[in-house]
């Protein structure tokens, strides 16, 4: 569930709304829908349509069927791009204004430590991108780009990336808008996934969730009345520091008991390789012989195959998890909480023990029909969430002006 920016709309940016989110539409549904004269309606729509936005469908000749002109979205008109840049790996995906999905990509990330050579990678791809769906430049209206670290949102920049010194106070949107001439807006990496959950996933219906990513690191992503809450500078959600109580394994923040240092791939890891090590569980330790290593999904497949050790490992990732966000569920009261990133192939051992946390130390009222489940679109919810982002900002009531202007006609 969605919603625009609030802000008092224009005529020509409310008609496009309508258009845009019900087409197809006749004039007279939008007259009556708007309370705009039709002489102001038609006027409109002849700016959207002279600037290729919508487009309109005859169902014949004549007064009669031009009343019945229905328009819709001209959804090839223009593409924008979404990215998801991992620890490991990037994703990118270019969908037509109405987005569908025209072409898409991912590649693995040997390394993201420095911006300059990551940055270029992630350019270089788009541009492929676009020439192998042979669209020009001139169709790309805009970038969203979620990064794996804290974003200012609003100045376009990263912010103290834990273990990326060389990321810190980077002008990211500058150099995106600089090299691409278009819009571009990035965040971090769990609220585009919200975002991408929310417009094609299972949250399709909710208004009020909390969306959690589970994998290197945890965050999380707040979607409060159908729109993203980012706070004041941009990092609300970001649970993966908080102290849990009695717990002293050190974080790479500095901090101890830090819930990312306890619950997080990497402490499910090492978990995992404790237990290998001290033959408390044969099946990790002949993973350990063969592999060398013992990674967070090796421990979750064998806590499905019925391995104590790794049960207990994934159990307590859960519950830790679940304690912190039911602190999140009493104070926010959502209507759903989806878990994603990598740890959440671990199944639904994983799940049930967030869920018995969460219940357990929450009201009555708060827990009774929450709905506590996986992401839907699992990696696919980042590039989906980075397309609507920039999507719905270039059509926002704010900026559909400016979008406009850059769509005229040439001359
Ligand atoms: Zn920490």
């Amino acid at each position: 569930m969605r919603s625009l920016y609030y802000q008092t709309p224009s005529a020509v940016a409310l008609i496009f709304h309508i258009i845009r989110t019900e087409g197809p539409v006749n004039r007279t549904d939008i007259v009556n829908r708007t309370g705009l004269s039709k002489s102001t309606v038609s006027l409109q729509i002849n700016r959207l349509l002279s600037r290729g936005l919508i487009r309109e469908e005859s169902p014949g000749t004549g007064e009669k069927a031009r009343r019945k002109l229905r328009l819709e979205l001209a959804a090839d008109s223009g593409c924008v791009v979404g990215v998801l840049l991992g620890i490991h790996a990037l994703t990118i995906n270019i969908f037509n204004i109405a987005m569908t999905t025209l072409v898409e990509g991912s590649w693995e990330m040997t390394s993201v430590i420095e911006p300059e050579p990551t940055n270029r990678f992630i350019m270089e791809k788009i541009e492929e991108l676009l020439q192998k769906a042979t669209i020009p430049r001139d169709k790309l209206w805009g970038i969203g780009i979620g990064f794996p670290f804290p974003v200012d949102f609003r100045k376009g920049t990263s912010d103290s990336p834990p273990n990326l010194p060389l990321w810190n106070q980077y002008p990211l949107r500058k150099v995106y808008e600089e090299h691409f001439g278009c819009p571009v807006l990035i965040d971090n990496d769990v609220n585009v996934m919200a975002l991408g959950e929310g417009f094609s996933g299972a949250a399709q219906e909710e208004k009020d969730f909390i969306f959690v990513k589970v994998g290197t690191g945890i965050g999380s992503g707040l979607i409060l009345d159908g729109k993203i809450y980012r706070g004041s500078k941009g990092c609300a959600g970001d649970i993966g520091h908080i102290g849990i109580d009695g717990e002293t394994r050190l974080c790479h923040c500095g901090n101890q008991g830090c819930l990312e240092a306890i619950a997080a791939a990497p402490a499910i890891a090492s978990k995992g390789l404790e237990a290998a090590m001290t033959g408390e569980s044969p099946l990790l330790e002949n993973i350990l012989q063969s592999k060398s290593r013992i990674t967070s999904r090796d421990v979750g497949d064998c806590a499905q195959r019925g391995d104590m050790a790794s049960i207990r490992i994934i159990q307590e990732s859960g519950r830790k998890i679940g304690s912190v966000l039911a602190k999140l569920v009493n104070f926010a009261n959502p209507g759903a909480v989806y878990i994603g990133g990598g740890v959440a192939n671990s199944g639904n051992l994983f799940l049930s023990s967030i869920r018995e946390s969460i219940v357990k130390r929450s009201p009555h009222l708060a827990t009774i029909d929450l709905s506590i489940r996986f992401s839907e679109l699992m990696a696919r919810s980042g590039p989906s969430g980075a397309g609507i982002l920039i999507i719905d900002e270039l059509f926002s009531f704010a900026r559909f002006q400016e979008t406009l202007d850059r769509r005229l006609p040439a001359e």
